[in-house]
């Protein structure tokens, strides 16, 4: 009895002197690699479920871990702190995340992102109760997932709206835009009063005319109604100072009775360049600039595209 007294007392002592100098703790290993030590597995465990696994928001779809930690029961040193911070990290570093985020798609070529089925719903929906009556639009909202998380940069929904809008805008434009033989007209020469239509005969004509006049102020800018390219840009006879500017699709716009010219053949112009200032050069009673469309070389009336 005194025998196994002694050796309880003993073994008491051991312990106490075990508790006082160290702590008992789990040491964590990730693939192999000792990352720390910390107090609690359970509580560490709940840990990675609230930081790890169940993270708020940010897109994030799915999260698994590469490798799940081992843990291990240690003597530490009481001198030596638990890192439970630097062991979540070291386990995030470990970490697949999988992001999903939605794409609203209009024309097969805008395409704005936002975080939610709803929100892009709600632009979805917005657009088309404005504009869908007149305009069929081909938009779409497509579910994206990625594994990097830089790939995400979705916008709020009012910036996601007004980008699709703005587009949705060009499209309507583009659309209520005259159209000859395929090609868009998208800005008037000049503005000013029309002085005689085609096809009325004239006394200082030949023949019926060929164009439209438009009588403004000698020296008002001609702009180009449509992209193409300067063909002709010189005085020939009756049309005064001529310039012709060809479109693509057979279709020529003239502009005539310059007072100048300020372009040359070759050039390249965009709908709305000014090539050339309104005058009274050829057969001409006053300042007015003589428009002509041509198909296939064939005058058209220009009234029916511009000046209706
Ligand atoms: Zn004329």
């Amino acid at each position: 009895m005194k025998v196994l007294g002694l050796i309880f007392i003993a073994f008491a002592i051991i312990l106490t002197i075990i508790m006082i100098k160290f702590n008992i703790v789990y040491s964590v290993t990730i693939d192999n690699k000792q990352v720390g030590y910390i107090k609690s597995q359970k509580n560490f465990e709940n840990e990675i479920k609230n930081k790890i696994i169940e993270v708020a928001g940010n897109n994030i779809e799915f999260v698994s871990l590469n490798v799940n930690p081992t843990y291990e029961i240690k003597l530490l040193d009481k001198s030596q702190k638990t890192n439970e911070d630097e062991v979540i990290l070291e386990l995030q570093n470990n970490t697949s995340y999988i992001y999903k985020f939605y794409e609203v798609g209009l024309d097969n070529e805008t395409k704005e992102f936002v975080d939610t089925l709803e929100e892009a719903e709600n632009v979805v929906n917005d657009i088309k109760n404005q504009y869908g009556k007149d305009l069929e639009l081909n938009i779409e909202i497509l579910e994206r997932f990625t594994e990097n998380k830089d790939e995400v940069k979705t916008d709020s929904i009012e910036i996601a709206q007004n980008n699709l809008e703005n587009q949705v805008k060009k499209l309507v434009e583009e659309n209520s835009m005259p159209n000859v033989n395929g090609i868009k007209l998208a800005q008037l020469p000049v503005r000013g009063t029309i002085t005689s239509r085609y096809g009325v005969s004239s006394r200082i004509r030949s023949s019926n005319h060929t164009g439209l006049d438009i009588a403004c102020k000698a020296g008002t800018d001609i702009k180009v109604v449509s992209k193409g390219k300067v063909v002709f840009a010189q005085n020939k006879g009756s049309y005064g100072n001529l310039v012709k500017v060809d479109h693509g699709n057979g279709v020529e716009t003239w502009y005539a009775h310059c007072s100048k010219i300020y372009t040359t053949v070759g050039k390249q112009v965009n709908a709305g360049d000014i090539i050339a200032a309104v005058g009274s050069t050829g057969n001409s009673t006053g300042p007015h600039l003589h428009l002509e469309i041509r198909i296939n070389g064939n005058p058209v009336n220009p009234q029916k595209y511009l000046y209706k």
